[in-house]
C-alpha cells in the first residue's frame, strides 16, 4: 500500500535559500512535533505536516497564559554530522519553567525524541557548514484546557517546531548601544528565572521604548532596588574587568542562560581566566574592560556603549569590534558547536 506523505512532507534534497543571507524570521519547515497531556499524562507524541494549532475560545493559554519555551539550534559541523549544542540542558530549564507554572513538566526523554525527530524530518532544512546559518529550534508548551475560574488548566500540548535562521551577524560583529530601562523585566519573587511568553509581553513596551530612542537593547537593573546589573530582555550579561577576569551578574530573577553558562565554564577550564558570579552594580560598569550579551541567538553579542539617561559608559573594547576576551570565548563556543574543536563531554548531541 502506498504511504500517505502528510501535507508538505516531501524530500527535495536541500532546500534552495540563499544561507548566509537569510534572517531571524519564521519559515515554515515540512515537520514539527506534537503531544499532548490529558488525563494526568503525556500522550504519544508524532511528526505533523500541519503548521497550525486549533484551541478552544476558552483555553487556559488564551485566558491565563500558561506557557512557556525554549530556544536552541541545530547545525551541520565541519564533517558533515547534523548536531545540537547541550539540548538537555533546555529540557531540564523548560522542566523549571514548566513546574512554576503550574504545568506539567514534559519529560526530559521525550523532549531529546523530539529534539531529534524534527531535526531528522527537516534535515534539507539545516543549513550547510559554513554558512553561519543554522536550524533554530522552538519548543514550547501551553494549555489547551478550558479555565474560566483562575486555576491550573487539566490539559495542555507540547510542539516543538524549526525555522532555518541566518547568521546573527553579517560582516562580523559591531558592539551594540543599550540604555539602562525605566521599566523592570521581573518582580523580586516573580518568574524572571524561567523562560515563558509573559516575560517577554511585559517587556515589549521598554523594548519598543529603547528602539524609539535610538538604542538596541536595555539594561535591566534589579527590580529591588535598581542598583544592580540584570539582564536584557533575552540574553544574559557577562563582563570582563581590565585584569581579564570574566564576571557574571548573580541574581534570582535573571533567566539562566545556556549560553553564559557554557561560556563561563570554558572561560575557566579551556581559557584558565577567573570567573566570578556575584552581583554587579550598575556603578561599577564604568570600569570594566569589555561587556558581553549571551544567548542562543548571538553566542555573544559585544556592548560598546550603555547610556544611563544621559551619561554615557563607553567600553574601552570601543565600538567597532568584539574586545579581545570576547572574541576568544566567541570562538571557542563556536568552534565547538561547528565540530572545529573538541567540547566538553556531552555538550554535542548528534543526531545525524
Ligand atoms: C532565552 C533567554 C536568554 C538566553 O538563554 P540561552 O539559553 O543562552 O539561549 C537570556 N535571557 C532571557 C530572558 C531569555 O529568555
Amino acid at each position: 500500500m502506498k504511504q500517505r506523505l502528510q501535507k508538505g512532507c516531501v524530500s527535495v534534497g536541500k532546500a534552495n535559500l540563499d544561507w548566509s543571507n537569510i534572517d531571524f524570521s519564521y519559515r515554515q519547515t515540512p515537520q514539527r512535533y506534537v503531544a499532548n497531556y490529558k488525563d494526568g499524562a503525556w500522550g504519544e507524541g508524532q511528526l505533523t505536516g500541519d503548521s497550525t494549532v486549533v484551541l478552544n475560545e476558552c483555553a487556559g493559554i488564551l485566558q491565563y497564559c500558561q506557557e512557556v519555551f525554549e530556544g536552541l539550534k541545530a547545525y551541520t559541523t565541519k564533517n558533515g554530522d547534523i548536531v545540537a549544542f547541550r539540548p538537555d540542558l533546555n529540557a531540564e530549564r523548560m522542566v523549571d519553567s514548566a513546574k512554576r507554572l503550574e504545568m506539567p513538566p514534559f519529560p526530559k526523554e521525550k523532549f531529546l525524541e523530539a529534539v531529534d525527530a524534527v531535526v531528522s524530518a527537516n534535515a534539507d532544512w539545516v543549513p550547510p557548514y559554513g554558512t553561519g546559518a543554522s536550524l533554530y529550534l522552538r519548543p514550547y508548551m501551553f494549555a489547551t484546557g478550558i479555565v474560566i475560574g483562575v486555576k491550573p488548566a487539566t490539559e495542555y500540548q507540547f510542539r516543538l517546531f524549526s525555522t532555518p535562521v541566518g547568521p546573527y551577524f553579517k560582516g562580523g560583529a559591531k558592539p551594540i548601544t543599550i540604555c539602562v530601562s525605566d521599566f523592570d523585566r521581573a518582580a523580586p519573587q516573580g518568574t524572571g528565572h524561567i523562560k515563558a511568553g509573559l516575560n517577554y509581553a511585559m517587556s515589549l513596551h521598554a523594548y519598543v521604548a529603547a528602539h524609539a530612542n535610538g538604542f538596541d537593547e536595555n539594561m535591566f537593573l534589579d527590580p529591588a532596588t535598581r542598583t544592580y546589573v540584570e539582564e536584557t530582555g533575552g540574553a544574559n550579561f557577562i563582563f570582563i574587568t581590565k585584569d581579564n577576569e570574566v564576571v557574571t551578574p548573580k541574581s534570582d530573577s535573571i533567566l539562566p542562560s545556556i549560553t553564559r553558562r557554557s561560556l563561563v565554564y570554558l572561560a575557566e577550564h579551556y581559557l584558565g581566566l577567573k570567573v566570578t558570579e556575584r552581583r554587579v552594580a550598575l556603578s561599577e560598569v564604568a570600569d570594566f574592560a569589555e561587556c558581553g550579551l549571551c544567548g542562543t541567538a548571538a553566542v555573544i553579542s559585544p556592548v560598546g556603549k550603555i547610556v544611563d539617561h544621559g551619561r554615557e559608559i563607553c567600553l574601552p573594547s570601543g565600538m567597532e569590534k568584539m574586545g579581545p576576551i570576547t572574541q576568544k570565548l566567541y570562538d571557542t563556543l563556536t568552534g565547538i558547536q561547528l565540530g572545529t574543536m573538541e567540547g566538553p563531554e556531552g555538550w554535542i548531541r548528534k543526531i545525524k
